[in-house]
């Protein structure tokens, strides 16, 4: 044994993720090996990468385990400041960090709602303390979300809001919706609207069909979405801004999207897990697929979500504009509630599905029965909702040199249930509850940094002479 001393030093937030399958669809990198991380950045990848000598990083065995830049989620409800019983941004952004998300933007309907540059701080201080993954805000469209006149959008914009909505309900005065469109034009960012016109949904608690007459449940049409989206095109197309298209959940929406792009109007869309992966049959309690009789009495309001669950075929077709690009991002709409908003009758609980930790598992599904391969999966939840937020995310949805270590490290075999108490969210409201599921998220990183590891990790004690 050598008497020497060595001289070794530990850069933070540096990690050797070695022998995984290293995936970035959008920079064509699909290959087994390894990826250095130093300072926080990418350093280095490649099938075999070793630190320097004089360097102790600890070393992470991905053998059979996906790394792929960390997902961004355009589109959650982390319900602070003012409905802190349900989520807090702490254990909001610990959630994503556990669902592989290392980015949410955080939808306003808080309150007090995301209109003043008090509340943006406020959330980005809190966030910047939360140990999890980035939160980024959106800002209110209208003032209060009251739908009347617009918010302070060019204040909202230089305090940092990533985007406007008034999410949680739509922007349904069609001048407003224009201004808003208009004014956004200057500051870059898109305007997310939530597309559903109130007096056709109107009392509506899931989809109008078949399955809500067999219920004698009140159902909300398809056409309720679809005609403020068909809306929202033609104010693009009047005032040339940028218009983000929030979960889509039906096949007429993707084909007005689809028209919409083909025309090269700048708008995008998103869709989200559980739209594209549950169908309205699992408002009656029931599994997916399952051919049993509607007989429950017992309703599952895990299951009540605006937009409503669908019909088969509108999942068909959302999975298509996810395999095919009319629909850009993937993103969870995280609504989490308290279990007594979601307990008593189906009519009167609260939407919404706590979606986080969930997602990727729920997704991986639909690589598993064939209908989207997994690189196009990560594309739509890395780098698409990373374009749809331009410069504001630039540099964490890449493995490429330089890139900030945004890193999300999954098995893609991993069994696991869904058990509500050991969600980190504090909405357990899933209707997974009790599912078992395929695929984990094993390790994320934020700028380097751990914000979540599986107790099955173990990263290797560091060899400085390796
Ligand atoms: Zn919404
Ligand atoms: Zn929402």
């Amino acid at each position: 044994m050598s008497t020497k001393a060595r001289i070794v030093f530990c850069p933070p937030d540096s990690v050797l993720i070695k022998h995984g399958h290293i995936i970035d669809p959008s920079h064509n990198i699909d290959f087994v090996g390894d990826i250095l991380v130093i300072d926080g950045k990418v350093e280095t990848t490649g099938k075999s990468v070793r630190a320097s000598s004089d360097t102790l990083i600890p070393v992470v065995d991905a053998s059979g385990l996906i790394v792929c830049p960390g997902f961004i989620d355009l589109h959650c409800h982390l319900r602070e400041p003012g409905f802190e019983d349900k989520e807090t941004i702490a254990t909001g952004a610990r959630a994503a960090a556990a669902g592989g998300f290392t980015t949410v933007c955080c939808m306003p309907n808080t309150n007090p709602p995301i209109d003043s540059r008090s509340v943006v701080n406020l959330i980005l201080e809190k966030a910047a303390q939360s140990g999890g993954a980035r939160v980024l805000p959106i800002g209110c469209v209208s003032k209060g979300r009251k739908g009347e006149e617009l918010a302070e959008m060019a204040e909202l914009a230089e305090a940092g809001v990533v985007a406007f909505s008034d999410d949680g309900s739509p922007v349904s005065r069609a001048t407003l919706m224009r201004h808003a469109l208009e004014y956004s034009r200057s500051f870059g960012l898109p305007v997310m609207n939530h597309c559903e016109d109130l007096e056709l949904s109107r009392g509506g608690v899931m989809n109008e069909g078949r399955i809500s007459i067999l219920l004698g449940l009140r159902g909300s049409p398809a056409a309720a979405e679809e005609s403020m989206v068909a809306r929202d095109i033609a104010l693009l197309r009047l005032t040339g801004g940028r218009l983000h298209l929030a979960h889509i959940s039906t096949r007429g929406s993707v084909e007005l999207i689809r028209q919409a792009k083909e025309h090269g109007l700048p708008v995008t869309a998103e869709a989200t897990p559980h739209h594209l992966t549950l169908t309205e049959d699992r408002v009656a309690g029931h599994r997916q697929n399952s051919r049993t009789a509607l007989d429950s009495n017992a309703y599952d309001t895990n299951a009540k979500v605006s937009p409503p669950l669908r019909t088969s075929e509108d999942v068909e077709a959302l999975i298509d504009g996810v395999r095919t690009g009319v629909i850009d991002a993937i993103a969870t709409d995280h609504a989490p509630h308290a279990t007594v908003d979601k307990t008593g009758e189906f009519d009167s609980a609260a939407l919404g599905i706590s979606g986080l930790e969930t997602a990727l598992a729920s997704l991986l599904g639909l690589v598993r029965q064939d209908r989207l391969d997994v690189n196009t999966l990560i594309l739509r939840l890395t780098s698409g909702p990373a374009r749809v937020l331009g410069a504001s995310a630039a540099g964490s949805a890449a493995l490429k040199p330089g890139a900030t270590a945004d890193i999300t490290v999954f098995d893609p075999d991993r069994e696991w249930t869904v058990l509500p108490e050991a969600l980190l969210s504090k909405g357990k409201n899933t209707p997974l509850t009790g599912q078992k599921m395929k695929g984990k998220v094993m390790l994320t990183l934020v700028g380097g940094r751990v914000v979540y590891k599986d107790e099955a990790v173990r990263p290797e004690s560091p060899d400085p002479r390796k």
